[in-house]
């Protein structure tokens, strides 16, 4: 099914950097499948509206009163490959209401490539996380992808697509923008936990894992990396939002009796603002056992002594990341590509500096 038109396509799908047509548009396919066989293809376009509102959640209405339960009666066993071509990445909102519904519904999968990037709020690169993490696939769209639409959803009059200029280097562009949303690369790493100087490094990540225990047994697990934002601000603080909100609270309801036993790997030791408010949740929410291994020491101001002892006095455990916690981290949160962990120069010296730095500063 054609139904777009050559200049509609044109501009709501141009991938040029400083573009910004306010409109949406998704052009969709849905393979359903049963038992490995084919049954069914359907595709189609949407556009915001003004109910339900964006183009995701006007796919996300249809699919689920259309295809998933025509005549309220859900297709058994029926599984459902969703395609997404989208001229903007999703917002912060209907990214969370997607990656619900995907955590809802796991005989749908979805793999979206959109043109560019739709980012305002910093809250919307955590949609594009989730997206991720609720399983689907988000990748830009590559030239050939617009080709594709051109030669599926387009009044095309039979004609070829005509390029733009650089749709090839904005797509490079884009996609590596993405990467760096989505993942930590080795670089990525390297540059921020190395043990070395603080020359540059002034971000922080936080990579960690939450395991939840109730009554002696184990749960669940779940892990993750967190860098500062410009809202809640620094990387510590973004994951107190996401535990509270995602792991203590989800659906405002408090698993009874389940206790969180989490672990920090951060590239810079909490600052003493961080500190207090980590503090103050330690000692609001007893289930909760963290431990903290920091890669560098954060002392700019001298309150930042005084955050790490009130971090321990709360019940926090605090060290330094020794050599064998960068290569955990390296094997468990870093996109490595199969690489080894490479230790680089001074590593132990200075962890064994650093700790003994921090042994001063809590026990002294
Ligand atoms: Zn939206
Ligand atoms: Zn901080």
């Amino acid at each position: 099914m054609r139904s777009i038109y050559p200049k509609t396509f044109y501009s709501n799908f141009k991938n040029l950097e400083g573009y910004w047509p306010k409109s949406t548009r998704l052009c969709f396919e849905v393979e359903t499948w049963e038992d490995g066989s084919f049954l069914d293809y359907q595709n189609g376009v949407f556009r915001n509206q003004l109910y339900p509102g964006h183009a995701e959640l006007c796919f996300l209405d249809w699919f689920h009163e259309k295809v998933l339960f025509p005549d309220e009666i859900q297709c058994p066993d029926a599984q459902y490959h969703v395609t997404w071509y989208i001229s903007w990445s999703p917002c912060f909102e209907c990214a969370e209401q997607v990656a619900r519904f995907l955590n809802e519904h796991e005989n749908v999968d979805l793999s979206m490539s959109a043109a560019r990037l739709y980012l305002c709020e910093d809250e919307d690169e955590r949609g594009l996380r989730d997206l991720v993490a609720a399983g689907a696939k988000v990748a830009m769209m590559a030239p050939e992808d617009f080709e594709y639409c051109w030669d599926n959803f387009v009044y095309n009059g039979g004609w070829d697509f005509p390029y733009w200029k650089k749709v090839r280097r904005n797509y490079g562009r884009l996609q590596q923008q993405l990467d760096e949303i989505l993942c930590m690369y080795p670089n990525t790493f390297d540059f921020n936990f190395q043990n070395l100087n603080s020359y540059g490094r002034k971000s922080t990540f936080l990579c960690f894992e939450v395991e939840r225990w109730k009554d002696g047994s184990f749960l669940d697990y779940q892990n993750g990396v967190f860098r500062n934002q410009l809202y809640p601000g620094h990387a510590e603080l973004c994951f107190l939002d996401w535990f509270h909100e995602k792991v203590l609270f989800p659906d405002e309801i408090q698993c009874p009796d389940a206790q969180y036993h989490v672990t920090w790997y951060i590239s810079w030791s909490p600052c003493f603002e961080c500190a207090e408010q980590v503090a103050r949740f330690l000692n609001e929410n007893e289930n909760v056992y963290l431990s903290i291994s920091a890669a560098r020491l954060y002392l700019c101001e001298d309150e930042d002594e005084q955050g790490l002892r009130d971090l321990v006095a709360a019940g926090a455990k605090v060290a330094m990341m020794a050599p064998k916690d960068f290569k955990y981290c390296w094997d468990n949160f870093v996109d490595n590509g199969g690489w080894q962990f490479t230790y680089w120069k001074n590593m132990r010296r200075n962890f064994s500096s650093l700790q003994q730095k921090l042994d001063e500063i809590l026990w002294d």
